[in-house]
């Protein structure tokens, strides 16, 4: 029963230190969030010695009777947040949720039809090394070379022209809303599934901002973990009674053994808060302040240095930022960011012309700085400071740094939580 710091010193001194950093720097990778206090709680809890094969009420171990509790929250909140008639919070990953859901429509050496993962789609949409280019077989759709928008009619050739079994909408880099009733028009004609993956952007959907792919896919699935703003973990939705018995038995036995009950609970605790008032807000803020962003970086005084951004804006959290016509790539504006105290991701551009490890590209969100508190006018002054810090010469890092400093003290982080060590 000794502590995690007098057993472990180093794992708790790293853990600190994370804090620390998550603390003091601004976090904009558009994947990321900050988990509130309540599910960091359920996440680390007991839960997590339980086995507890099987769903509520059919385990094939005994003694399940409070994980049974937290499971059913968990699956009849997610229900409720979505509309949705079945819902599977087991998946331990947006990974597996794909993969079951996957295994549940459709068989290995199926066609599938996906957002190729250079244009801003998932490993998991069919990528070469993944399981999903390795059991099917995959053809990708793209975004337009002008408009960068997904190309609808290249959607419906390909469908027409490869038949697939299953077509799959939902992007990891892409900073608009796709049209999933045409998406759905489009498997019909064709008879495919259609799954959607909306785990970038279900918080958005959570919230009413963004529409919802319920009404329209045959699956639908997500992380937890993104603009959802809970633990990291995967789910899987449908409306339909037969999928969703599919499902179920594709997750477990078909894809995991054991659930994570502590991350079950945890899920619980989020999808309580996207319920609440607050994260409406939250999402809210998350959208305007990625629209305050786009803004800046498609002034006059950036496209003059060769930046410019993907789609010239976003409807979504997050931006994608096109330097091929700049001095930096997307290594070096990385870490030019990365030295001023923000935290994002470089990213390919669509026909990059720079090698994946370099890129042309950066990948911008604004959900963690919204839980964070950020508003309107913090956005703008993040939005600044990036403007500066992407021009070719930066005469003054050291107040760039001093202006992210002022923002992270003004907005505390986890203030209740103290170090380990
Ligand atoms: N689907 C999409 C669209 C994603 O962007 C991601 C993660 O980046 C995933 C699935 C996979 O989620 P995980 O990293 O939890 O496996």
């Amino acid at each position: 029963n000794q502590s995690l710091a007098s057993f472990d010193p180093e794992v708790a001194a790293a853990i600190d230190a994370e804090l620390g950093r998550q603390r003091d720097t601004l976090e904009m990778i558009a994947s990321e969030n900050f988990a509130p206090l309540g599910v960091l709680q359920a996440q680390g809890s007991v839960m997590t010695n339980k086995y507890a094969e099987g769903y509520p009420g059919k385990r094939y171990y005994g003694g399940c009777e409070f994980v049974d509790v937290t499971e059913t929250l968990a699956i009849d909140r997610l229900k409720a947040l979505f509309d949705a008639e079945y819902a599977n919070v087991q998946p331990h990953s947006g990974a597996q949720a794909n993969a079951a859901a996957m295994h549940a429509l459709i068989k290995p050496g199926d066609t599938i039809l996906g957002l190729d993962l250079a244009h801003g789609g998932h490993l998991t949409h069919g990528m070469r090394l993944n399981f999903s280019g390795k059991l099917y077989d995959v053809v990708a759709y793209h975004v337009r070379e002008g408009d960068n928008l997904v190309d609808m009619e290249e959607v419906r050739r390909l469908a027409n022209e490869h038949r697939p079994a299953l077509i799959i909408a939902g992007w990891s880099a892409y900073p608009r809303q796709l049209d999933f009733a045409e998406f759905r028009a489009i498997a019909d004609e064709v008879g495919a599934k259609l799954m959607v993956d909306m785990a970038h952007f279900a918080g958005l959907v959570a919230a009413g901002l963004h529409p919802s792919p319920l009404p329209h896919a045959h699956v639908v699935t997500s992380t937890t973990h993104k603009t959802l703003g809970g633990p990291r973990g995967g789910v899987v939705m449908t409306n339909d009674p037969e999928i969703g018995k599919k499902i179920r038995s594709a997750v477990f036995p078909g894809q995991q053994g054991g659930p994570l009950e502590h991350v079950i609970a945890a899920k619980a605790v989020a999808f309580k808060m996207a319920a609440q008032p607050e994260f409406a807000d939250r999402q809210q803020r998350t959208v305007e302040g990625a629209k305050l962003l786009a803004e800046r970086l498609t002034a006059d005084d950036m496209t003059q240095v060769g930046v410019n951004v993907l789609t010239g804006g976003t409807d979504v959290h997050l931006v994608l930022v096109d330097l091929r016509e700049s001095s930096l790539d997307g290594q070096q504006a990385e870490d030019r960011l990365h030295e001023v105290g923000i935290t994002v991701n470089r990213n390919a551009v669509p026909n990059d012309p720079r090698p994946p490890m370099i890129t042309s590209g950066l990948r911008i969100g604004t959900p963690a700085l919204a839980t964070r508190g950020f508003g309107a006018d913090e956005f703008r002054e993040v939005a600044d400071i990036i403007a500066e810090a992407l021009q070719p010469e930066v005469a003054d890092l050291d107040g760039l740094r001093k202006r992210v400093a002022a923002l992270t003290e003004r907005f505390p982080l986890y203030p209740s939580l103290s170090p380990l060590a």
